[in-house]
């Protein structure tokens, strides 16, 4: 690592080699890393292209809400983006820098009276993890709010713009979950609305996760993603998994969908209990459920 500590001296780009996973994911869980802070695209793109260059493994991620990180933590950098936070309103339209927490930027389309994140506010990305991921909840995609994306593409170094439609967005999907591109900003396209309507949806969607989620419990949100037509959760909770327990890690006793880090869980332990959720919903309805956690070894 000694080539990149100097490309990042010289460029003024702050790093930690000394980091943990768990102290950067929501999980609670991971082991040390090489953690990259670039404050601008700039930064991120130069790290990328650095590390592209000289055979450095690396992985971006924004807040860390959606992860699962080796016990042996990451054999390379961690590029974390949650320097590059700029948001910006322009009319009806809401520039994002990849790093921009999603509740920040839900609170800017409330401050300007726009309509149509609500159904973001809550969930604990960043708007690069969002696009990535399609986050969504309570009816509502990322999808269904973005207007462009700017991205880096890894594999011909050039800077690319993406529409919607170009975005290839699909359930918890998008053209960027291969990997080739790094999300840098989006444009959020909202529409007029009332600000204490918007408040008032807010709150409520906040208010029924506080009420169904195990909030209280580091986690990574959902384990699986939604099975066509059914809820994961309820298919869990079904087989009476609900509490079951591999070390640290749980299937939450308060909604299924969430395993939970009851107190030094193992990124084993998590890979362990998926396995046995995977096995017994295989064996009980026949059929395969796919974590949406991502797994970074
Ligand atoms: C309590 C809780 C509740 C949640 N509720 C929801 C919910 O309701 N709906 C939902 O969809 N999700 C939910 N999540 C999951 C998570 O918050 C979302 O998927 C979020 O969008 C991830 O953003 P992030 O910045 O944390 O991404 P990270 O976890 O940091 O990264 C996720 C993936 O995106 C990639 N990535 C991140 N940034 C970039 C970038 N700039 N360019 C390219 N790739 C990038 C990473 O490599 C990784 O593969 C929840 C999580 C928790 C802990």
């Amino acid at each position: 690592m000694a080539d990149i500590k100097d490309y990042l001296n010289e460029n003024g780009i702050p790093y930690d080699d000394n980091k943990y996973a768990k102290d950067f994911t929501t999980f609670k869980i991971g082991g040390r890393c090489f953690a990259v802070y670039p404050g601008d695209a700039d930064g991120l793109v130069s790290t990328v292209r650095f590390c592209r260059e000289n055979g450095v493994r690396y992985t971006v991620i924004g807040c860390g809400s959606n992860v699962l990180f080796s016990d042996n933590g990451f054999d390379g950098v961690v590029i974390i983006t949650t320097g590059i936070k700029s948001v910006k309103r322009e009319g009806n339209v809401i520039k994002a820098d990849c790093g921009a927490a999603l509740h920040t930027v839900c609170k800017a389309a409330y401050n300007g009276s726009l309509t149509g994140l609500e159904f973001a506010y809550g969930i604990p990305g960043s708007i690069g993890g969002a696009v990535f991921m399609n986050a969504g909840a309570y009816g509502g995609e990322m999808k269904d709010v973005i207007s462009k994306v700017t991205a880096y593409s890894v594999r011909d170094g050039k800077t690319i713009e993406f529409d919607n439609a170009s975005c290839g967005f699909g359930y918890r999907n998008s053209v960027f979950t291969s990997g080739d591109h790094i999300v840098l900003s989006a444009e959020i396209s909202l529409e007029k609305g009332d600000k204490d309507e918007i408040k008032a949806k807010m709150d409520d969607l906040l208010g029924r996760r506080k009420s169904k989620q195990p909030l209280n419990y580091p986690s990574a949100g959902s384990a699986f993603k939604r099975y066509p037509g059914r809820y994961t959760g309820q298919m869990i909770e079904e087989a009476g998994l609900k509490g079951y327990t591999v070390g640290g890690a749980q299937v939450s006793e308060k909604h299924a969908g969430f395993i939970i880090n009851k107190g030094g869980a193992t990124a084993d332990d998590v890979m362990k209990l998926i396995g046995y959720i995977k096995e017994v919903i295989r064996k009980r309805e026949g059929v395969e459920i796919e974590p949406e956690i991502r797994v970074i070894y």
